[in-house]
């Protein structure tokens, strides 16, 4: 608390770039207080005791007002010492999140048609057919051991030619002629299997219409196999996914029980990290709170407009929005290409989904199937979070950077821009209110842009309001790639332009649900496994899909955040101008409700 908050609510303090009071303002404002320039020295202290000055270090840091930008972010009024968590948002009107919408999430899950059981061709060896003419007197037996195969085998093969007589006693075999032509037979079905290590039922399964069955003439016993050459499906019992960009339109979602209901594994990956922090907690939720949000779900994917972030809020007893604040996992790992690296900060939304990953695959070795694919539903919230243009760089590192330029000096100067400039719109509103309290007998109205002004440098000397503005400053970076978009590649050999939350292209889609198909089949294959996995060869196989920005794409990033974290920027003072015009009506109800304001 420095002295900035000493300077007198008075118009010779004004700076000269201060806006004028609207004069209706200035007509109201005589409820309680006169205006500024009227004070007299004991109006003064009394006005400075209620709401500027030392007011404001008592008062005005206990009004904790979160406005946080662009949909996740939200207003938020709390008092020390009593129940936190009082949170309103405002709705997103344009789309621009600071996560994908949960539709968007729920379509990456649409991966059910890419998935297939893996099959492998396995060709008979050895792979040229051979034809053995019969000599003089030559024996089945004798052939046989020529070309060290059972001799039932190649009777079977060659039954056509076998001859056979009738005699009084029954058939007997008469053996094959001289200049017959043989075929060497391949290999038997269960030969194939052991060769390669599938059931004989499997590889029956797998060629029904190419599997042939030959018969011992007189002993009828039955072959069945393949010739020398033939290609034989083994289904290795492992699933794999078909890449391609027809995944866009890939259809079919698994189910994921969650305390019995129902939800699709794309309703769950919206659910992570957005609704719950952890797989856990969403394991043992509410059944009436999943209900609810299962409904929501449904309804926003209907209509993305049906569904605002109060709506998510409310269904989640506020924790939706106290996750939204401390998102930093959902965004991308320390990168100094794009910004210096100046926070420790150890988590981002690669270490979160090899985290939750790593959980799924080993629920999945214990024979926990559904529990392995939901926590990894979880954990692919992540997953596709990296394929949000907004969400490329590291955020702590952005905040830092920003906190780093914003001294006393710059502080003072934004806060007076914000509230001067924000005053038009929201003064006559505020000025509708006093504080609930009395100092000196009396309730004392907020009818200056002066005391706006120091509520908000009050705000900022609190931790929260400082998270507010630092979220402010990496959103505004967030929406503007969302809106420029990114040109990205990943290690798989594609490049594309990557859009943003609220603005999911096909692209990105088709990419996306390759890498959350993946993911899947990890899952899916070690189902049971008891040998040791291999993790970091499995997170590959799905990251490799994720996307980074090429050249053009880093340069971009590098001087978009750059530019934003000066906060001299007049855009940063825009945005912190409309979200608190788009949420005055918010912070104003909280603050009625924790009692630190009321109707004049
Ligand atoms: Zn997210």
């Amino acid at each position: 608390m420095g002295n900035r908050y000493q300077q007198k609510p008075d118009a010779d303090n004004r700076r000269k770039r201060q806006p004028e009071v609207s004069k209706p303002t200035m007509m109201r404002v005589v409820q309680n207080l006169p205006p500024p320039s009227r004070l007299t020295p004991s109006a003064t202290l009394r006005l400075q005791r209620t709401i500027g000055n030392q007011a404001v270090q008592r008062l005005l840091p206990q009004l904790t007002l979160t406005a946080r930008v662009r949909g996740v972010v939200q207003t938020k009024l709390t008092v020390p010492n009593r129940a936190t968590g009082l949170h309103v948002t405002r709705s997103a009107p344009t789309g621009v999140i600071q996560r994908y919408a949960a539709r968007e999430h729920v379509r990456f899950g649409e991966v059910e048609s890419m998935i297939t059981p893996q099959e492998k061709k396995h060709t008979v060896k050895p792979d040229s057919p051979i034809y053995h003419p019969v000599e003089t007197g030559e024996s089945a037996s004798k052939i046989a051991t020529k070309y060290g195969i059972s001799q039932d085998f190649l009777i079977a093969r060659n039954a056509a030619r076998y001859q056979v007589v009738d005699t009084p006693d029954g058939p007997k075999p008469v053996g094959f002629t001289k200049g017959d032509v043989l075929v060497l037979p391949g290999k038997t079905v269960a030969d194939v299997a052991s060769e390669t290590g599938v059931s004989e039922a499997s590889i029956l399964a797998s060629n029904s219409n190419t599997v042939k069955t030959w018969t011992v003439p007189i002993t009828l016993k039955e072959f069945k196999g393949f010739d020398r050459g033939q290609t034989v499906i083994v289904s290795t019992g492992q699933m794999e996914v078909t890449h391609g960009a027809w995944a866009s339109q890939a259809t079919g979602q698994k189910i994921i029980k969650i305390q019995g209901i129902e939800f699709t594994y794309g309703q769950v990956i919206a659910l992570g990290g957005d609704l719950y922090g952890d797989p856990e907690h969403m394991f043992k939720a509410d059944k009436t709170e999943l209900e609810a949000l299962k409904a929501l779900l449904v309804k926003e994917a209907k209509d993305p407009k049906s569904v605002t972030d109060d709506d998510w809020d409310l269904a989640t007893g506020g924790r939706y929005l106290k996750l939204a604040e401390v998102n930093t996992s959902h965004y991308g790992p320390h990168d100094p290409a794009l910004t210096p690296v100046m926070s420790k900060s150890d988590v981002n939304h690669k270490s979160e989904w090899e985290k939750y990953h790593r959980q799924a695959l080993v629920a999945a070795q214990n024979g926990d199937k559904d529990k392995a694919l939901g926590t990894n539903a979880f954990a692919d919230h992540f997953l596709t979070d990296a394929f949000a243009a907004g969400h490329l760089f590291n955020k702590e590192d952005v905040m830092a950077r920003f906190e780093k330029k914003f001294d006393a000096k710059a502080q003072e100067t934004f806060f007076h821009d914000v509230a001067y400039s924000a005053w038009s719109k929201v003064g006559d509103k505020l000025d509708k209110y006093e504080t609930y309290d009395t100092t000196a007998a009396k309730h004392w109205n907020i009818s200056f842009p002066e005391y706006f002004q120091q509520l908000l440098q009050g705000i900022y000397a609190d931790k929260d309001g400082k998270g507010t503005v630092l979220n402010m400053v990496v959103l505004m970076i967030h929406d503007d790639l969302n809106k420029q978009g990114v040109e990205v590649e990943n290690q798989k050999g594609d490049k594309w332009s990557l859009s943003g939350d609220g603005k999911l292209n096909d692209r990105s889609l088709a990419i996306g649900r390759q890498a959350v198909a993946q993911s899947q089949v990890n899952v899916l294959n070690s189902v049971g496994k008891t040998s040791t996995l291999d993790f970091p060869a499995l997170f590959k196989s799905v990251w490799d899909f994720t996307p980074r920005p090429t050249k053009s794409g880093v340069k971009l990033i590098d001087q978009l955040i750059s530019r934003t974290t000066n906060p001299a920027n007049p855009k940063t003072v825009r945005a912190a101008v409309d979200i608190i015009v788009e949420k005055i009506d918010i912070i104003l109800k909280k603050l009625v409700e924790r009692k630190k304001l009321k109707k004049a």
